[in-house]
């Protein structure tokens, strides 16, 4: 699956993905992350990016030109829908997640500042999406949000061991969230592992673990 970001600030996003289960599903080419400076395609001869809002107001607002020419161009390679992260956007869920990951491509707009030009959002955002009810500086994290939670559910990202299928939200948890999980050792401090997960019996610990999801 190919992502693309455009972002004013690529060395935010950039270092998630040199470590851990993205950095490996990068070199299996399960996924494609390719991340756009939005300032590399303004025309003024300072770069700029943004300017006051008209009817007046605190900060400042990202202007039309550079997004309509970056997302133009991005679009020339990537024939996915374009996300605007928004905290005014539909809130991220699960079912959002599995909608996005039958995608093979996205295009994900991160905005600064007071936000975008609402004309970008008129024209070329095809959804908006918010990662919670609270204001961050950027789109950058809801980004890699939504990159990290639709990257799990493509085939071969997660290894062997790992499964998202019993994961919290899952559908097979009737989108309920996971039971509680136990390691070795069986005691520690004096709090013993529940018996019923020592016990072997497939059926009783099923059981158990629907009963003790939340
Ligand atoms: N003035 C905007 C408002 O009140 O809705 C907030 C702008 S915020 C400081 C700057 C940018 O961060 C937004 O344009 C958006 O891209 C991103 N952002 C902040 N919170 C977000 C959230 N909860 N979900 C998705 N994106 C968010």
């Amino acid at each position: 699956m190919r992502f693309d970001v455009l972002t004013l600030f690529p060395n935010l996003v950039l270092p998630y993905f040199e470590d851990s289960i993205l950095s490996r599903a990068i070199k299996d080419k399960k996924i494609e992350i390719h991340v756009h400076n939005i300032r590399d395609y303004s025309k003024d001869k300072h770069k700029k990016v943004d300017d006051t809002p008209y009817g007046g107001g605190a900060g400042m607002v990202m202007s039309c030109e550079p997004l309509f020419i970056a997302i133009r161009d991005v679009k020339t390679q990537n024939k996915g829908p374009v996300i605007f992260l928004t905290p005014q956007g539909e809130t991220f869920k699960q079912e959002k997640v599995e909608s996005l990951a039958a995608q093979k491509e996205l295009i994900l707009l991160c905005g600064r500042y007071e936000g975008i030009d609402q004309r970008v959002r008129d024209t070329l955002v095809d959804m908006e999406i918010s990662i919670g009810d609270y204001v961050l500086t950027g789109g950058e994290i809801p980004a890699l949000t939504i990159i990290d939670a639709v990257s799990r559910l493509i085939p071969g990202v997660l290894g062997k061991e790992e499964s998202a299928e019993e994961d919290s939200f899952s559908a097979s948890l009737d989108r309920m969230k996971e039971y509680p999980q136990y390691t070795k050792p069986e005691e520690f401090e004096g709090m013993r592992v529940p018996e019923v997960l020592l016990s072997g019996n497939h059926a009783a610990i099923r059981e158990w673990r629907m009963k003790n999801r939340k």
